[in-house]
């Protein structure tokens, strides 16, 4: 059997620099097939996932934080969901329209 980490444990290791936090352990989505939360088509049900995630609140904080203290790619090219946010979503949080103009 091969143990050296993979998918999930590799992008933990280069997000975090490490192991993964131990709230990592409760994800709702650490049985989820990893594609499902980087299709656009699929964001309903990947966001379903996060939804019943017991981390949830956790997980958009740190994806916000890394998002936010990063280089500014990172906001720029935010893709799919984490913490129940789309890529999208998180652009608005990192840059939230000026006027009532920009919402729409
Ligand atoms: S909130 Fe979503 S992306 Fe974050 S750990 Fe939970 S299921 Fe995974």
């Amino acid at each position: 059997m091969n143990t050296e980490p993979h998918g999930y444990r590799v992008l933990m290791k280069l997000l975090f620099g490490g192991e993964p936090p131990a709230w990592r352990e409760q994800a709702a989505c650490s049985d989820t097939d990893p594609t499902l939360f980087h299709t656009p088509s699929r964001t309903a049900a990947a966001k379903a996932v996060c939804a019943s995630c017991p981390v949830l609140a956790e997980c958009r904080e740190n994806q916000l934080s890394w998002e936010a203290n990063g280089p500014a790619r990172y906001r720029d090219n935010a893709f799919g969901v984490v913490g129940g946010l789309s890529g999208a979503e998180r652009r608005r949080i990192h840059y939230p329209p000026r006027n009532a103009k920009d919402v729409a």
